[in-house]
C-alpha cells in the first residue's frame, strides 16, 4: 500500500482570508480561486503577526523608517513607527517570531503574505513617510521567514506559490 503524499501546508496572512485584523479594523479578503481551493483542502494556517505581537485592532498605521526594511528592524538597526510617533518595533519583531514559531511547529515551507504591509510585504512596503508611497522592500515577518528558509509570496503571486507547493509535494 502506497503512503498518502504529504499535503504541503501554507502560512497565510489572516487578513487575506477576511479576518478584520488590519490597522483600520477591516480585512483584505482575496477572492482568488486558489485560496478557496487551499482553504477547502484545509492547508491554510493563518496568522496576523501584528495582532500576535500584541497590537490592538484598530491601531494607528505603522511604517518602517525611510530607507530601511524588515531585515534592519530584525537587527535592531531600524524602527517601525506608528502614525502617532510611537516605536512599535518590539511588537513587530515579536509577531514575526511567533509567525516563524508557528511555521516551524507545522512544518511549513511556503507562505503567502499580504503585499505592502510593514509586517507582511514581501516585495513592496510603504516608504516610511506616511504619504502613501511604496518602495521595493520587505516587511519584518517576511524578512524573518525568508531568513529561516521559507519561500514567501504575495497575494499577487498565488500561481508561483502553487508551483512551489507542487515541487515540495513531488519531492515528498
Ligand atoms: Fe494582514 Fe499581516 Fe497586516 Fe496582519 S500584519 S493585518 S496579517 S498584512
Amino acid at each position: 500500500m502506497s503512503a498518502t503524499p504529504r499535503q504541503e501546508p501554507l502560512l497565510i496572512s489572516a487578513c487575506l482570508l477576511g479576518s478584520p485584523v488590519r490597522y483600520h479594523g477591516r480585512g483584505a479578503a482575496c477572492g482568488h480561486a486558489l485560496l478557496a481551493q487551499w482553504r477547502g483542502e484545509g492547508r491554510l494556517v493563518p496568522i496576523c503577526p501584528e495582532v500576535a505581537g500584541g497590537l490592538p485592532t484598530p491601531r494607528p498605521p505603522a511604517e518602517i523608517e525611510p530607507g530601511q526594511g524588515g531585515a534592519a528592524v530584525l537587527r535592531r538597526a531600524a524602527r517601525v513607527i506608528d502614525a502617532s510617533g510611537a516605536d512599535v518595533s518590539a511588537a513587530f519583531v515579536g509577531g514575526a517570531e511567533l509567525a516563524l514559531a508557528l511555521a516551524r511547529e507545522r512544518g511549513i515551507r511556503v507562505a503567502v503574505l499580504k503585499e505592502d504591509s510593514p509586517s507582511c510585504g514581501s516585495e513592496r512596503i510603504y516608504d516610511g513617510r506616511f504619504a502613501g508611497a511604496r518602495v521595493a522592500g520587505e516587511g519584518v515577518s517576511a524578512a524573518l521567514l525568508r531568513a529561516a528558509g521559507l519561500l514567501v509570496f504575495s497575494e499577487h503571486q498565488l500561481e508561483q506559490a502553487a508551483a512551489a507547493l507542487a515541487r515540495f509535494e513531488a519531492a515528498g
